[in-house]
């Protein structure tokens, strides 16, 4: 009989699936002992990575390190163990007029998680990653040492941890800022764009709003290349609002979450529907521009308003590939990568483009670099790894890099920028592939 702490497991791809050891605890003599007693340990937040990311033979979940330590509510620094998920925190601290300096598509994220991927959001240009607003973390290596990690205690460390996916060690608590805010409203604009040059036009002239981001119908060609609508977005004053909103302007929303009961059969999603969805979001509004006000939920999270999503795309899951390009080659390489997807027949069901800012030179193993990124869900089928291949080439020829926390099949040499110590102790099943391929 297996242990009963050997089990199948997968990140929200669900793809691939392992059947792997799988342990969590919160005292640190026992997380201790557990590093001692393996090699090859990962840490595992909530599994929100996509691909093989949070996999290892011997999986530490955070799940169990779930404490809030301090929140210094006057000037907006809050402390908590690494499990943490950024839900719970937006719940105790949005009612208290802050909010996360950078939040991801997701609210359903660790804390670790946050920082072992140093994520992004819809403002890098402006806020840049998640570890800007990281003050210090305690971190458990590979001597069992609990040591604090910032800007000026074991810098090295600090700096390799985040972006560093886990190779470093276990984050078991951090401390970080958070924004103020005057509501819990976002100010937005929807724009429609027509084609790949509207689109690139409008990042340009949106670069002095926090927030941008833009969804991609992928299927179009020819003139229609690029076709997409923008999302622009600024926290919301509260005399900005409509006097009802005004009443109470930090109010959480209440919570109704449909869920997707089991996985879809996979014939669901198809290039057909994959058409008719995009018609229907793109056609939605029916004015070229729209502004209005919405909850920061509907315009972060849209995706989490249905639980267990990542079953509509079957049991043999999907991946998500996201790369970035360089912004002086981003329209001619992201015209080629649309090309690409539109010829190979593969719908990307999702697609999300991103204009990065500079990027922070300290920060090595962090994915974003100034240009133009863009994220695509692909279901995963017999013909999937031979245009990830091809589009693993055009994003080499354009001086491009793939973003680790989505990948399971692309090419080590997209992942250089992941220039961590060989550490026997901390290895994923992706840190695994991509040495064995490169
Ligand atoms: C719907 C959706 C939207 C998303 N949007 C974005 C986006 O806009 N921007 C973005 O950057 N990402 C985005 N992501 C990816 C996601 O934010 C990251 O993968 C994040 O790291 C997941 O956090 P997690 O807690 O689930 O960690 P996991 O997925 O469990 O782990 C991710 C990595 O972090 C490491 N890790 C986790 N906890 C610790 C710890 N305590 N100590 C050390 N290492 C640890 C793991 O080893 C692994 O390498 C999105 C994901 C989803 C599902």
């Amino acid at each position: 009989m297996k242990p009963n702490f050997i089990r199948k497991i997968a990140n929200w791809g669900n793809f691939p699936v392992v059947e792997k050891e799988v342990r969590s605890m919160d005292s640190l003599s026992r997380i201790r002992e557990f590093i001692k007693n393996n090699n090859e340990v990962i840490a595992r937040g909530n599994g929100r990575c996509y691909g093989d990311a949070a996999l290892g033979e011997h999986i530490f979940s955070t799940i169990r390190l779930n404490k809030f330590i301090s929140f210094d509510r006057l000037n907006g620094i809050i402390e908590c163990e690494s499990g943490v998920l950024l839900s719970e925190i937006l719940e105790i601290c949005v009612p208290q007029g802050y909010f996360l300096f950078v939040t991801p598509g997701t609210k359903f994220i660790t804390l670790g998680g946050a920082i072992a991927a140093d994520v992004h959001g819809k403002n890098h240009h402006s806020e840049g990653c998640f570890s800007e607003s990281v003050l210090e973390f305690s971190l458990l290596n590979e001597n069992g040492e609990v040591i604090t990690c910032s800007r000026t205690e074991n810098s090295e460390k600090f700096w390799a941890t985040v972006g560093g996916m886990g190779l470093t060690g276990i984050i078991l608590s951090a401390k970080f800022k958070l924004k103020n805010i005057e509501t819990a409203y976002i100010r937005q604009e929807i724009i429609k764009a027509e084609n790949i040059d509207e689109i690139f036009r409008l990042f340009d002239e949106s670069e002095s709003w926090t927030y941008n981001v833009a969804w991609i119908d992928c299927l179009q060609k020819g003139k229609n290349l690029g076709r997409s609508v923008m999302m622009r977005g600024e926290h919301a004053f509260r005399h900005q609002l409509p006097p009802k909103l005004q009443e109470n302007p930090l109010r959480l929303k209440e919570k109704s979450t449909p869920s997707v009961p089991f996985y879809l059969p996979g014939f669901i999603l198809n290039n057909i529907t994959v058409k008719f969805f995009n018609f229907l979001y793109f056609n939605h509004h029916r004015k070229n521009k729209v502004a209005d006000y919405v909850n920061y939920e509907t315009f972060f999270y849209p995706l989490d308003i249905v639980n267990d999503w990542n079953r509509m795309y079957g049991k043999n899951g999907f991946i998500q590939y996201q790369f970035v390009i360089p912004k002086e080659n981003g329209k001619e390489g992201l015209k080629k990568i649309l090309e690409t997807i539109a010829d190979s027949g593969n719908g990307s069901f999702l697609a999300v483009l991103k204009l990065f800012g500079k990027n922070n030179p300290e920060a090595y193993n962090s994915f974003p670099i100034e240009g133009y990124t863009l994220a695509l869900d692909f279901k995963v089928n017999p013909k999937l790894k031979k245009l990830v291949s091809r589009l693993d080439e055009i994003v080499e020829d354009y001086g491009g890099r793939i973003y680790l926390a989505k990948d399971s099949m692309s090419k080590s040499s997209l992942t250089d920028y992941l220039k961590n110590v060989q550490n026997p102790k901390f290895v994923s099943l992706q840190h695994k592939r991509i040495i064995s391929n490169s």
